[in-house]
């Protein structure tokens, strides 16, 4: 697979190079070169998800890593269900969190995982990463076991939920995490200066599990056709997809699998106040805004990272971006549209009811709604429970950690704290 920067389209990279830079030169995204067909007969619709993935993954990844290897990846890091449920009138939802740590984030955290692991071969190789709660609960689980990789997570002391804590902190094993005396901004500044040091760098083989990487990109492209594959035949080809977006990483990937072949009528980018993408489409402007605190917290997100994959693509598919529906979901509208998909027997949580309701507004005639489950409700609890006023139970993945010890150890937000910590315990 080779694939160009988008900054500096002279630089290119194939996919191993890709997945463990992460970014290009000048903090540019990479993007494919050229974007593989699939053959979408009946064999194709009718296989099992992890049969159906390889072939999605196989199509970009074979040439390169070789199929026993893709085939290896993708039944490593795609071990759960992702059932498609009818949610309300001509809307399904997709449950993509059906995972170790109840998120969408577990298809592309887990897949990037073990590609590094596999590419990395016998160089050492440490995720150095900060995090303010649900990325560190998704990096650190999905490279717990992988013997090859180190993990070191950053969090503020204090500053993150005792469940979140929990989730990550509880692994051990190739997973090390540090309660940093500090703010989450101290924790990214010390990730970064780490980073900045060539000597420790290259030392330890320090490297970022960045959610631009591309290899969570593909992997995310492949519960696209998931979806479809599980829709009735007659309406796969009047599927409209609503993704509820932060960094519009999902809607990159739904694009992708669109360029791919999959017959999706069109997609309806959701967001929260934070609605930089619906503005512009709009207005042709622009114009990010200070960052919102929503109850779709995942999405409060004003400077969509992926946002110029989002165009590069669509201009290379020839794709005006006006096709592309986008909706801006207010808190209240959020909190009625759970509450209704309650009443009418879905149980759901902000993210998911923000797409939901930005369905409700565009379908029309024939067509058939899919938006995505980004979480499970028990992870947004005291959102879920005060807008439709009852108790929601913990699911099994959080109870199970509930009792057990905490492994952190505490560290000074000093960069020597850090690089001594390094040197002792890798
Ligand atoms: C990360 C996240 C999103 C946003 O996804 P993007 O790919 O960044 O647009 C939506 N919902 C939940 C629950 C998330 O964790």
């Amino acid at each position: 697979m080779e694939l160009f920067n988008l900054s500096q389209p002279q630089e290119r990279v194939d996919f191993t190079e890709a997945v463990q830079r992460g970014l290009g030169e000048g903090q540019g995204l990479f993007f494919p070169d050229a974007i593989p067909t699939l053959n979408l007969d009946a064999a194709f619709w009718q296989s099992d998800f992890l049969t159906r993935a390889e072939t999605v993954l196989g199509a970009w990844l074979d040439q390169e890593l070789g199929h026993d290897r893709v085939r290896t990846l993708v039944r490593d890091a795609f071990g759960f269900p992702l059932p498609l449920v009818p949610a309300a009138p001509g809307q399904y939802a997709l449950e993509l969190f059906h995972g170790p740590t109840l998120a969408f984030k577990d298809f592309g955290a887990r897949f990037l995982a073990r590609c590094l692991s596999t590419l990395a071969k016998d160089r050492p190789l440490t995720i150095l990463t900060a995090t303010s709660g649900d990325t560190g609960a998704a990096v650190a689980d999905a490279f717990a076991g992988l013997d090859n990789i180190q993990v070191v997570v950053l969090y503020p002391d204090g500053g993150i939920s005792p469940l979140q804590e929990k989730m990550f902190c509880t692994l051990g094993g190739n997973i090390h995490t540090l309660a940093v005396k500090g703010s989450f901004d101290d924790c990214q500044a010390l990730v970064k200066t780490a980073f900045s040091d060539a000597k420790l760098k290259a030392q330890f083989g320090l490297t970022s599990a960045n959610s631009i990487n591309i290899a969570r990109l593909l992997a995310q492209i492949c519960y696209f056709f998931e979806a479809l594959a599980q829709l009735p035949a007659e309406q796969r080809d009047q599927a409209v997809f609503a993704v509820p977006s932060g960094n519009f990483g999902n809607l990159t990937a739904g694009l992708l699998a669109k360029a791919m072949g999959a017959p999706i009528k069109r997609f309806v980018a959701a967001t929260n106040s934070n609605d930089t993408v619906p503005r512009y489409l709009k207005s042709g402007v622009w114009a990010p805004e200070p960052v919102h605190a929503t109850l779709s917290n995942a999405m409060d997100v004003t400077s969509p990272n992926n946002w110029p994959r989002v165009e590069a693509l669509c201009a290379r598919q020839g794709w005006a971006l006006a096709e592309l529906a986008a909706e801006r979901v207010s808190e209240p509208e959020t909190v009625v549209r759970l509450k209704a998909l309650y009443q009418g027997g879905y149980l759901s949580e902000p993210h998911a009811a923000v797409a939901s309701e930005a369905l409700t507004r565009q379908l029309s005639g024939e067509e058939v709604g899919v938006f995505l489950g980004t979480a499970h409700p028990a992870k947004f609890q005291d959102a879920v429970e005060s807008a439709l006023g009852i108790e929601l139970p913990l699911p099994p993945a959080l109870a199970a950690v509930v009792d057990k010890p905490v492994l952190s150890e505490k560290l000074e937000a000093s960069f020597e704290a850090l690089a001594g910590y390094l040197k002792r315990t890798l």
